[in-house]
């Protein structure tokens, strides 16, 4: 069966489903901050957000609801979608890089940063945030929350009515994460900033899932991540998972290129 389409990603929340996890979106999570079995289900929408309304439809039928993370550029942000998502009865964030957008500028960034939220309450009342990698830029979003290097200001989230940033305030040695980053599911290898350092310890328990198939066998076995009372964050581009044939191999050629890109990247940070 083919991997990354719309049937098969049904098939990985009813598996979810089946093995007893309570499914939420991030902000509910940060109100109940519930352990054991939960799957905190996000969304980037990083692109083609019409793929994203198709997802959240399909986890509506399946009784799901999750978080949906907009970018503020015309190829994310679509009031029709984010108001069609919403009233199914999911939560909408900012998926944010204002830094990369202002070229660095943190004053600029944080005036950016405030804009957009006020665009997207809009159509929702945003309470959580989450990075955009932006592997092809050389800024990280997530530095407006953190002092420079020279002892400059660090900007607080929670000042602007923001209640969670995933980064920021999941703690990944008890959180297990998957992300199909790479459009596969050990795809952090070859991601520059989607990746939390526990995932080396993962790697040597056999935490490690390449394709949907995968998880969902581990996951009716219980076995490997799913054994325990391990709760976890699942991350979705929902640009890639699609049913349609022609889509679905444009995807998949565009990704084979991206990770050829992104794989030095990956290098140059790390040398
Ligand atoms: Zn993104």
């Amino acid at each position: 069966m083919r991997d990354f389409t719309l049937t098969q990603y049904r098939n990985l929340i009813s598996a979810f489903l089946r093995a007893g996890y309570t499914v939420m979106p991030f902000a509910d999570w940060c109100d109940c901050r519930e352990e054991g079995r939960v799957l905190i289900l996000r969304h980037d929408v990083d692109l083609r957000p019409a793929n994203s309304l198709r997802v959240a439809q399909l986890e509506h039928e399946l009784g799901v609801r999750s978080s949906f993370y907009f970018r503020a550029v015309p190829e994310s942000f679509s009031p029709a979608v984010i108001r069609a998502i919403a009233e199914l009865g999911h939560e909408i964030g900012y998926h944010y890089e204002d830094l990369s957008l202002l070229r660095g500028n943190r004053d600029e960034a944080i005036i950016h940063f405030q804009d957009c939220l006020v665009s997207l309450r809009r159509f929702y009342p945003v309470r959580t945030i989450c990075m955009h990698g932006a592997p092809a830029t050389a800024y990280d979003g997530r530095d407006l929350w953190r002092k420079t290097p020279d002892g400059g200001h660090a900007y607080n989230y929670h000042d602007y009515g923001i209640v969670g940033e995933p980064y920021f305030d999941i703690d990944f040695s008890r959180f297990f994460y998957l992300t199909d980053t790479g459009r596969r599911w050990d795809g952090w290898k070859v991601s520059v900033r989607d990746k939390v350092p526990e995932q080396e310890l993962w790697l040597k328990r056999g935490w490690v899932f390449r394709s949907t198939d995968d998880i969902i066998s581990a996951l009716d076995n219980r076995t490997s991540a799913f054994a325990g009372q391990q709760p976890l964050m699942l991350t979705t581009h929902p640009q890639r998972w699609t049913d349609s044939t022609l889509a679905w191999t444009a995807e998949l050629l565009a990704q084979s290129l991206k990770n050829m890109v992104k794989r030095p990247l990956v290098w140059l940070k790390e040398s």
